[in-house]
């Protein structure tokens, strides 16, 4: 912020009586026109009044550099000057300093203005001139604190007291703004910084408590920002930054059209850079949700429009979040982190768009913050269970594989799915440890139940992200099969396609890793990550497990999500790859695969995910079907 440095020191002199402010002009910036001279003799008189005689004369000199460091206003009143220093501060330009009369008749008084000022700017430094001995100057230092930015000048005074005060006065406020500049400032943007904008916002709520008018709060995240930075470097997403800011400093300014702002509060400058790619602003003249919704959509659109960067157009969208003063909160922390919500929720619902806050999200807060504190101690707890769904052969019937799957039975949150956990232990890292445990416990299962003679064929083990990209995943799984004997083409890792893509040279190396060790690899949801078949054939991968969400909207019929579900298959097929179906719920889907040479099936139609003594329960009676035909086997199966 750069123009700090070069900012005027502005004074303010306040005095009923024209002469003296002439007087003090002479002397803080003198005239150099002979047309003022001919105000030199009133000037002369009045100086009388105001200096000792014996400093009368000669006439102040000041020298050249210090006319040009001071901007000086005048007024003749009281009230007038809290007006000036309110349009002072309405358009950022703020007094260093001001003069004030004590005796101002038949107006208010210099104390009464000096404490509406001190109420209005914490900063300027004031000085209460008084020929009077009858002020009690500290009853007013206490009232009109700061001490050090309150000052009594007793009339008559010197020229050169009131020159040194000027200078010395100006210089400390410059050097305060400065430093408030860097501490309240985002240097990258030149916006206000999350510091500033939260004594800002409190600032406004209360005058909006006090006029008893909303205040809408806009909590601005731009969507895919990391992407850019990622691709095209740090230089390019600060300049991308510096683009976004001006655009929202912009459409706040013009949002002033759509709230009839008044002219005093036409300032755009109610916006603020959090961090990173996070940006607030503060609507504090909306009359409805219908206002907010309106700059909003304006923001989006503003902020959406591409951007050139390193010769190419990047766009990036901004997911908006609102909430509403007092409806949403009536305080700072509490408006924030509603607003927070209600951009996580336009994000994740739509990217791009803006979401009002309700209560619902707060509930859902609340619930993944109770999820988190409890999964913490979940393991030692002996909280979690692993079940076991099966996957049969489609053609013969018979099991190939079971799947694990997690189950977290929690004494305050009763049964958690594990769609709801499983998010959470992997942005807390949770699902390291968790992970661990899955893998063990499962191939320690599964080397039972073998040598039982249950299960012939693989347990299937899902991995997170988190666990794949750990430097010691090889070693970690090559451990857990030793010390447990289970031969490691018993073990199936179920991976997903994003996991894979996400960094391909890095899965490139584990996967093939892990295919030295002996295990088999499957992805796991395939069709809902963004891989190609044509990038996946590079992968050392088993088989392909389809989304159920494919499955489900199939009939068995001939409309297109069969041909997708037909294509995926035979595609899988001319790769060299494995199919399996997730979800089968139906017989008529049951049918389709099997029409279509599908390999495997999993899915509730065929078996529900079971406990331990269960699914024990379940392969000894599959055991038992082992001798039949395999249209007996299905039919038993699905019977
Ligand atoms: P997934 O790996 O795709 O597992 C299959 C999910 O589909 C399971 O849900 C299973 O109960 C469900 N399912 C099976 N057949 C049907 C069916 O016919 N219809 C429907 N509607 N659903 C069926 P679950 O157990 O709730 O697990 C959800 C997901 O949580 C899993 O999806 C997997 O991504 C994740 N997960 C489960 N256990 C673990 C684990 O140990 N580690 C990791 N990292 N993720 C796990
Ligand atoms: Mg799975
Ligand atoms: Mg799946």
């Amino acid at each position: 912020m750069s123009q700090t440095t070069e900012e005027p020191i502005r004074i303010l002199i306040v005095d009923d009586e024209t002469g003296v402010l002439d007087v003090y002009r002479e002397i803080l910036c003198p005239p150099d026109t002979s047309a003022q001279d001919a105000a030199r003799g009133v000037v002369s008189s009045m100086r009388a009044r105001l200096f000792p005689s014996k400093n009368a004369d000669p006439a102040p000199v000041v020298k050249g550099p210090l006319k040009s460091r001071f901007e000086i206003n005048t007024v003749t009143s009281a009230e007038a000057a809290v007006e000036a220093v309110k349009v002072s501060l309405a358009i950022n330009s703020p007094y260093a300093l001001i003069f004030l009369d004590m005796r101002m008749p038949p107006g208010r008084d210099g104390a009464w203005a000096a404490e509406q000022i001190r109420a209005l700017d914490e900063n300027v430094s004031i000085v209460l001139c008084s020929a009077y001995s009858d002020v009690d100057t500290e009853e007013l230092s206490r009232r009109i604190a700061p001490e050090d930015k309150f000052f009594f000048l007793a009339k008559p005074f010197h020229p050169q007291e009131v020159r040194q005060m000027a200078l010395a006065l100006g210089h400390k406020w410059r050097a305060e703004r400065r430093i408030a500049q860097l501490a309240y400032y985002d240097t990258l943007t030149g916006l206000p910084n999350r510091e500033q904008f939260r004594d800002r916002f409190r600032v406004t709520l209360d005058s909006a408590s006090r006029n008893q008018r909303p205040v809408a709060l806009l909590y601005i995240d731009l969507d895919n920002f990391k992407r850019i930075n990622d691709t095209l470097g740090h230089t390019a997403g600060d300049e991308l930054l510096q683009v976004m800011a001006e655009r929202l400093r912009d459409a706040i300014r013009k949002s002033d059209d759509v709230i009839h702002v008044s002219a005093i509060r036409r300032r755009g400058n109610d916006c603020a850079r959090l961090g990173g790619d996070e940006f607030m602003a503060l609507l504090p003249e909306v009359m409805s949700a219908g206002d907010a919704s309106i700059i909003a959509d304006r923001i989006v659109k503003v902020m959406s429009q591409p951007v050139p960067l390193g010769g190419q157009e990047v766009t990036v969208s901004p997911s908006i979040g609102i909430a509403i003063y007092p409806q949403d909160g009536d305080d700072v922390e509490t408006l924030l982190r509603n607003a927070d919500l209600a951009m996580y929720s336009a994000k994740r619902a739509a990217p791009g768009t803006f979401a009002f806050y309700d209560a619902q999200m707060n509930a859902t807060a609340a619930r993944q913050l109770e999820i988190e504190t409890q999964l913490r101690t979940a393991l030692i707890n002996n909280e979690m269970t692993l079940s076991y769904q099966p996957q049969f052969e489609l053609e013969t019937g018979i099991v190939s594989s079971v799947e694990a799957l997690l189950r977290w039975t929690n004494p305050i949150l009763g049964c958690v799915p594990p769609m709801e956990f499983i998010p959470m232990a992997e942005a807390t890292g949770l699902i390291l440890p968790i992970g661990e445990w899955v893998l063990r416990t499962a191939c320690t299962q599964a080397k039972r139940w073998a040598d039982q003679g249950l299960l012939a064929g693989r347990m299937a083990v899902n991995v997170s992200a988190l666990q794949f990209a750990q430097k010691d995943f090889v070693e970690t799984v090559a451990s857990i099969l030793e010390e447990t004997g289970l031969p490691a083409a018993c073990l199936e890792l179920e991976l997903t396609e994003t996991l894979v893509m996400k960094d391909e040279a890095w899965a490139y190396q584990v996967l093939r890793r892990l295919k030295t060790l002996g295990v088999d690899l499957a992805i796991d949801d395939f069709g809902t990550g963004y891989s190609s078949f044509s990038r996946l054939k590079e992968f050392p991968v088993d088989r392909l497990k389809i989304d159920r969400s494919f499955i489900r909207r199939t009939e068995g019929g001939a409309d297109e999500d069969d041909a997708i579900i037909s294509a995926m298959i035979n595609m899988a097929k001319t790769l060299g790859l494995g199919v399996v179906a997730e979800g089968v719920e139906e017989l008529p889907q049951l049918l389709f695969l099997q029409e279509q040479k599908c390999d495997l099936g999993q899915g509730y139609l065929l078996g529900m995910p079971l406990n331990v003594q269960s699914t024990e329960d379940f392969l000894e009676r599959m055991r038992q079907t082992r001798e039949s035909s395999n249209t007996q086997r299905i039919r038993t199966l699905v019977g």
